[in-house]
């Protein structure tokens, strides 16, 4: 019912009134308009505004609330597309573009990591994603999908004319003084086309390693300010490892003051980090993973980061270059840090290659964490509400849940000896803390809920 909020004749009121009555009018029929609300004591008054009988659509106060969130950017969004289709000038990109500079803007300001402009059969769906979940602006009509399409291709330096393959293209913004990139990607769908831009080098990204809420913190440090060896950082996607990553390469090109060299090996480049050496692999042009690796180390690196280790390849360079004195950091997607070293020795790696380079293996996820304005406490349990604050979610932003293990002498022979997952947890029994555990805690505190 709400895919097709008429916002137009939402100009006829008075916004607060709006708001503080929860009225929403969705559509005007020949005989009547139709409002979404949670009562009808406002008939007469509507009447009188719109000169037509009142249908009223009787819903939860709740789900009306959600739809009045951010609702000044979706009556902006709503104007100029309805600009846009008066003015019926294909050729002019001015409202289009503030369309789109609007929906950056309010999306970035939001801490959003994507925008998703999707073709439905009968209208565009445009969504965000914050925290790991999507969220939806607002739902228009199609005819402003083509224009959109056509101005984010071009500022991608993709070809307008195709729209039946998917296509890869870049741009970027300033906004209040701060450069912006965005990764866009097109592809089209039954209806459409689906664009999805990802928003790089978002501060998010680039956060101090005190301040991630990692609890190896000290360890980490201890461990990367040596002079040589390898340090994995793990976890399934979207489980903030990229940004643990680069809160590694900040503290130490902060801390060595541009004694040392750092270079990185990424696909692609997140965020630009001043004083470091960073490498986009660039696959259209050969400029592979492979070829970078192995010309990395005639650059005199004293610290490497590779963002991700994909194969055996990757895994026995890095290896190489952590045994001939360079710290070598990186990524590899694994669920636990004691899985790891099932998935290394996978790789047909000798385990004293392995057991001679690595040094720690710091596992993590990252989990939402309930609102701190709305949660209750019930039957010995927090559990989530929604108030406008968490977009009636129940949840606010997202807390890094770490496990880590510190590759000792008796961890080596496990390792050398080949013992199981099991068999590796038993032994270390009291000095290991694993993600699980953690978590039932944070549930205790309230930080989670079940
Ligand atoms: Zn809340």
């Amino acid at each position: 019912m709400t895919n097709m909020i008429d916002y137009g004749l939402s100009s006829l009121l008075e916004t607060p009134w709006q708001i503080k009555n929860l009225i929403l009018p969705i559509k005007d029929e020949k005989l009547f308009v139709v409002v979404l609300s949670t009562n009808e004591k406002l008939r007469d008054e509507l009447e009188l505004i719109y000169k037509k009988p009142i249908k009223f659509v009787i819903c939860q106060k709740k789900q009306l609330q959600k739809e009045f969130l951010n609702f000044d950017i979706k009556l902006k969004l709503y104007e100029i597309k309805e600009e846009f289709i008066k003015q019926n000038k294909d050729s002019d990109t001015l409202l289009i573009n503030s369309f789109i500079d609007i929906l950056i803007r309010f999306t970035i300001e939001q801490n959003s990591s994507d925008i998703h402009i999707e073709s439905q059969k009968s209208f565009l769906t445009i969504r965000y994603r914050v925290d790991g979940i999507l969220r939806t602006i607002i739902n228009i009509t199609s005819n402003i999908q083509k224009p959109i399409s056509s101005v984010l291709k071009l500022i991608s330096k993709l070809d307008i004319s195709i729209v039946r393959l998917p296509q890869d293209g870049a741009f970027e913004k300033r906004i209040d003084g701060i450069n912006y990139s965005f990764r866009t990607s097109v592809v089209p769908t039954i209806y459409g086309e689906s664009i999805v831009l990802r928003i790089l080098n978002n501060q998010n990204l680039y956060k101090d390693i005190d301040t991630i809420g990692l609890n190896c913190v000290e360890t980490i440090k201890d461990i990367v300010d040596k002079k040589q060896g390898f340090v994995l950082i793990t976890g399934a996607t979207g489980s903030g490892k990229t940004t643990t990553l680069y809160a590694i390469i900040k503290y130490l090109n902060q801390k060595n003051n541009q004694n040392k060299k750092i270079i990185t090996i990424e696909d692609p480049v997140e965020y630009r980090i001043d004083g470091v050496t960073q490498i986009n692999i660039d696959n259209s042009i050969d400029l592979s993973f492979d070829k970078i690796l192995e010309n990395i180390l005639r650059q005199d690196p004293d610290i490497i980061m590779i963002g991700e280790i994909r194969d055996r390849y990757s895994l026995q360079l890095a290896i190489e270059a952590s045994l001939t004195g360079h710290m070598v950091l990186s990524t590899i997607h694994t669920n636990s840090a004691l899985e790891t070293i099932d998935r290394l020795l996978n790789f047909k790696v000798k385990p004293y290659l392995i057991v001679s380079s690595l040094k720690l293996i710091v596992s993590q996820q990252l989990k939402l964490k309930l609102c701190e304005s709305c949660k209750i406490y019930k039957d010995g349990l927090y559990i989530k509400v929604g108030c406008p604050s968490c977009a009636y979610s129940g949840y606010k932003g997202r807390a890094v849940v770490d496990e880590v293990l510190k590759i000792d002498d008796k961890l080596q022979k496990y390792i050398m000896k080949r013992y199981s997952k099991n068999k590796i947890i038993k032994k270390l029994k009291n000095s290991f803390v694993s993600i699980q555990e953690r978590i039932k805690q944070k549930i205790k505190e309230g930080v989670f809920d079940k």
